[in-house]
């Protein structure tokens, strides 16, 4: 500014020298006025270059903030240029902390909509400000749409209005889903956080699985416990009746043999349960180790007619048919339960007279077949969907009377599963039913040698 006092000074001096040369004094006078208002005239022409400039910036500031390569270049020369030049910097570096932090509002808006939780943001009023794809596929909200609209008349859930109206928002309320049916139920978690100036963020979460196993964890402890309870109430009472009464050998000895009874009724029920953990808990059979499928038969053989003789089916006609020797790959303990667990099933379910025909047959695809076919009492259709399901029977009492833990099907259907095979259930009532194992192909192998069973 001083610099710029000391040009404007020399041109006066300079303008009312040449006059004062040319015209004396008055010639002075003149000459220092007109040197002025040239002065004045050339800082007014950059006056009106800067103005123009600032109306350009302005523009471009006001239509596209993110074109900050493309200012236009500042006016220099000058005290004005100087001016420019600081507010071209000032301006350039404005948009460039403007645009870093758009940058970093779509990162994080782009982190939000990639979370697997519904993420919405409400102003002071309870107003959507923005939503995730996963809020508005949870909610039936259109992320676009429903902008500005009050959360409470898209959400209409009673439980969830009480949620907002009450302003508790320590724990997340659980409602029903948009896609929910009474057949399959969608259960939606929410909770609201408070953040900023009244602002509040909802998250939305899915805990349709997580109620499900938490249900069925608590019907897995209840069923336990009431199959574990009534053979301890028989014990306990035999007991107590062995403690204070003085009783004759023989009933003593009956007494005995009913207490027998029950703890060995717990002790399957207790390995069964074992067995379904070993099984959930354990890596997947590899297709390295095999076992002969005329091993397995012989094993499920001995068992049934064992079986058969304990349970008083004398009569019982039992047949096992193999079409082909085989091996298959996967764990033996565990082939050797799901197969003698249908063995179990038929004899246990299949009455004196009945028939019960177990076979081995390889299919035309080298997949391999195992079945069980019996004539027992055959099961309604609307229970076979629900066999494999842990404790689901049919007849209670004719399980519990037969020994059955309501277990053995849920164990032949992970050893399936885990085997990559597939269990077929065919029954009708009083037509008998058949349960069989289709093994794949890759788990199948023919062993037409006797050295190739010897190995098995
Ligand atoms: P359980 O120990 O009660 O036999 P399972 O899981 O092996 O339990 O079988 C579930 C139910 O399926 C049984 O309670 C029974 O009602 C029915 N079931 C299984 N196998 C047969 C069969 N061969 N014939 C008739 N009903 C059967």
């Amino acid at each position: 500014m001083f610099t710029r006092g000391l040009v404007f000074l020399g041109f006066l001096v300079l303008g009312g020298f040449v006059a004062w040369l040319l015209a004396a004094w008055v010639g002075a006078m003149v000459g220092l006025i007109l040197s002025a208002w040239i002065a004045f005239y050339l800082d007014a022409l950059r006056l009106l270059r800067l103005q123009n400039w600032l109306t350009r910036l302005h523009s471009i500031e006001r239509d596209d903030p993110g074109r900050v390569q493309s200012l236009p270049e500042a006016p220099t020369g000058g005290w004005l240029g100087e001016i420019a030049d600081r507010m071209h910097r000032l301006l350039r570096w404005r948009i460039q902390a403007q645009h870093a932090s758009q940058m970093q509002l779509q990162e994080m808006l782009a982190a939000m909509q990639a979370s697997p939780n519904g993420v919405i943001l409400l102003d002071a009023d309870g107003r959507i400000e923005w939503c995730n794809q996963t809020a508005a596929g949870h909610l039936g909200l259109d992320a676009a749409r429903d902008v500005r609209q009050h959360v409470a008349h898209l959400i209409r859930d009673p439980l969830f209005n009480a949620y907002v109206a009450a302003a508790d928002f320590s724990a997340p309320v659980t409602i029903a889903g948009r896609k929910s049916t009474p057949s399959r139920p969608v259960r939606l978690s929410l909770q609201m956080h408070p953040y900023g100036d009244g602002q509040r963020l909802l998250l939305s979460r899915d805990v349709t699985l997580i109620e499900q196993a938490e249900a069925m964890r608590r019907d897995f402890v209840a069923n336990v416990s009431h199959e574990l309870r009534t053979p301890l109430t028989v014990l306990s009472g035999f007991v107590e009746t062995l403690q204070t009464l003085e009783l004759p050998p023989q009933d003593v000895r009956r007494y005995l043999d009913l207490m027998a009874m029950q703890s060995n009724r717990m002790q399957t029920l207790v390995d069964d349960l074992l067995t379904l953990s070993r099984l959930e808990g354990s890596p997947l059979p590899s297709l390295n180790d095999k076992v002969g499928v005329d091993a397995l038969l012989a094993q499920c053989e001995i068992d049934a007619r064992a079986l058969s003789l304990v349970m008083g089916r004398s009569k019982q006609e039992i047949e096992f048919v193999q079409d082909a020797p085989a091996q298959l790959c996967g764990v033996a303990t565990e082939l050797q339960s799901a197969l003698s667990n249908l063995v179990s099933n038929a004899i246990r379910y299949t009455p004196s007279e009945g028939r019960v025909v177990v076979s081995w047959k390889l299919l035309a695809d080298g997949s391999g077949e195992f079945a069980v076919q019996d004539s027992g009492p055959g099961i309604a259709a609307e229970h076979l969907p629900r066999l494999t399901e842990r404790f689901y029977r049919v007849d209670r009492s004719r399980s519990r009377d037969s020994g059955g833990t309501g277990l053995g099907l849920a164990i032949v259907k992970h050893v399936v599963q885990r085997h990559g095979a597939v269990l077929h259930i065919e029954s009708e009532p009083g037509q008998g039913s058949r349960f069989s194992i289709v093994f794949p192909a890759s788990r199948v192998q023919r062993a037409d040698s006797p050295a190739d069973l010897k190995a098995a």
